[in-house]
């Protein structure tokens, strides 16, 4: 064995929080020098009380219980994702329902053009095919329902229920239908209009609690350094929304909107959560 010492100086390492680790159980998983106080409820990294304030969530499964940093970005990646999945199932209905009053459309002008008595107004007729063309989509849905509970009736020779079903069916898929798409088509439109700006704010969110996240982990491993060193070109926080928003406003001014960060994200998720298709 020789006494050479090698000099190796690994280079400045880049930023990616889930990496760092501390792991003696007792120090929050994210900054060393804090203690922890609490473990994640959905990966159990110990966290410290910043940590413990800063990535809780308020609704959902793990509404009010401890959350790491980057389960807390999972979850809004997560709501974002299930926001994207509704916006398809919305779309989805519109064409349908769209498609529907296209062909109501046609056969109620096929129907007008080709009677020869006009006991009816054409435009009333046409428009009275367009609104069940429009109505179709979701009754073929119901009838196909009925048709379902007739069936498993008849095979268990329950004959009374079976025609019961039916008649009551039929007329409970016609109100259904028409209640059913009006009700449908208000409840999506009102939703298109309240998640419009989610993603983006959801978004923007993320990229917040990242500056944050790096902010404070940075912050904790250079102790005694001062902002303005730590902010200068090609240093550690160089470009970090969140050491701008401190040195420009404050540290209560940058907290608070992180906090309100946080909150919004929550009001966001909730609101995804309540979606009913
Ligand atoms: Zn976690
Ligand atoms: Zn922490």
């Amino acid at each position: 064995m020789s006494n050479e010492i090698p000099t190796f100086t690994p280079p400045a390492p880049t930023f990616v929080p889930p990496q760092q680790s501390s792991s003696n159980g007792n120090s929050c998983y994210y900054h060393q020098n804090e203690q922890a106080v609490a473990k994640c409820a959905k990966c159990g990294k110990p966290i410290c009380q910043d940590c413990y304030d800063t990535y809780q969530v308020t609704s959902g499964e793990y509404a009010g219980k401890a959350l790491c940093y980057d389960c807390c970005q999972e979850i809004v990646a997560e709501n974002v994702k299930e926001l994207k999945k509704q916006r398809r199932t919305i779309i989805f209905n519109y064409i349908f329902t769209a498609l529907g009053m296209a062909l109501g459309g046609i056969i109620g002008g096929s129907i007008v053009s080709s009677s020869t008595t006009h006991t009816f107004d054409p435009t009333l007729i046409v428009l009275l095919c367009v609104f069940i063309g429009g109505c179709a989509w979701t009754f073929a849905l119901n009838v196909l329902r009925v048709a379902k509970y007739t069936l498993e009736a008849m095979s268990n020779g329950e004959w009374l229920g079976a025609v019961f079903g039916l008649v009551l069916g039929f007329f409970k898929s016609i109100f259904l239908a028409v209640w059913g798409t009006i009700r449908k088509l208000f409840y999506y439109t009102k939703y298109i209009i309240k998640t419009s700006g989610f993603i983006k704010s959801d978004s923007n969110c993320l990229q917040e609690m990242k500056d944050y996240m790096e902010y404070t982990m940075v912050r904790s491993r250079n102790v005694g350094v001062d902002l303005a060193t730590l902010m200068n070109e090609g240093s550690e926080l160089y470009n970090n929304s969140y050491a701008q928003a401190v040195a420009a406003n404050g540290e209560e001014n940058a907290e608070s909107r992180i906090r309100n960060c946080v909150t919004s994200i929550n009001e966001n998720g909730e609101i995804i959560r309540s979606f009913a298709a």
